[in-house]
């Protein structure tokens, strides 16, 4: 069935590719991003994809962000939290701003997002929610402290709120990729990226489709008994 979705970073990289998938699986989509307003109109002309521009990490700006989105688009069924950056130092160089930022864009935001669609899934008795954690959140990076509490906050947040939307027809997941060729990635220094590379088992960088099909499989209607896990999806490089 066609539902109402909205993908936060959803006009490029992961995000652009989930956003699009949706699309051609038939969906009314709506695509949230930060500032790159080159970037969503170029997504916005090629997919026919509206585009919003809001920070998802202050909560009276997705307020008023999803207000407009329910009203052009309709009530929100489906709800994927992918909008995330990084602010990588160790921890002993590691400033509160970026503590600060990284927290509130990755974790906050999946707080801001669903406490705002969550009431309205519950009156319709359906709703699918995707947060988009990673295999750093899973098994810790050097220099990424904060991302990696922001990513391990999402998956316990996933398991949490997914116990209280079952028995109200909403399914909450988490995936965890692995590296995907995007900016995020590609603005690694090359001979690190050569490195990591060198450590997934099926010895390449994953694609953005990738994770886009894993979200499908998620919010399709037929995936109700599926709900608060984490699909690692990282080519083998850690599993557990
Ligand atoms: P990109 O940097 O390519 O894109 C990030 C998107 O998020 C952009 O659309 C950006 O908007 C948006 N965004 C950032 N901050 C905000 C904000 N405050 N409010 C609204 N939108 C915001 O990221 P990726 O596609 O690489 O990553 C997507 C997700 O996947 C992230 O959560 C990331 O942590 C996670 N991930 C990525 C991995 C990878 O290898 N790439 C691995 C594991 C997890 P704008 O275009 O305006 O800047």
């Amino acid at each position: 069935m066609a539902r109402v979705a909205v993908v936060t970073g959803g006009t490029r990289g992961i995000g652009g590719a989930i956003s699009l998938a949706l699309k051609q699986a038939g969906h009314n989509v709506g695509a949230i991003y930060a500032g790159n307003d080159g970037a969503a109109a170029a997504f916005t002309k090629e997919t026919g994809i509206p585009a919003y521009r809001f920070d998802v990490s202050d909560y009276k700006a997705c307020e008023a962000g999803l207000k407009r989105i329910a009203s052009e688009l309709g009530p929100i069924e489906v709800l994927v939290n992918n909008a995330g950056i990084t602010r990588d130092a160790v921890l002993h160089r590691m400033t509160p701003e970026q503590w600060g930022a990284v927290i509130q864009t990755n974790l906050t935001s999946c707080f801001n997002m669903c406490r705002l669609v969550i009431d309205s899934m519950r009156e319709r008795g359906f709703g699918r929610i995707v947060n988009i954690g990673s295999i750093n959140g899973q098994a810790g990076q050097y220099g990424q402290v904060n991302y990696a509490a922001a990513k391990s906050g999402i998956h316990g947040f996933t398991k949490a709120l997914a116990q209280e939307g079952a028995s109200k027809g909403i399914t909450v997941n988490a995936i965890a990729p692995g590296y995907i060729d995007t900016d995020m990635v590609r603005a690694v220094p090359p001979n690190v990226l050569e490195k990591i590379v060198a450590r997934i088992p099926v010895g390449r960088l994953g694609l953005a489709e990738e994770i886009a099909r894993t979200v499908l499989f998620l919010v399709c209607d037929e995936g109700a008994f599926i709900t608060g896990s984490t699909i690692s999806v990282n080519g083998g490089q850690h599993m557990y």
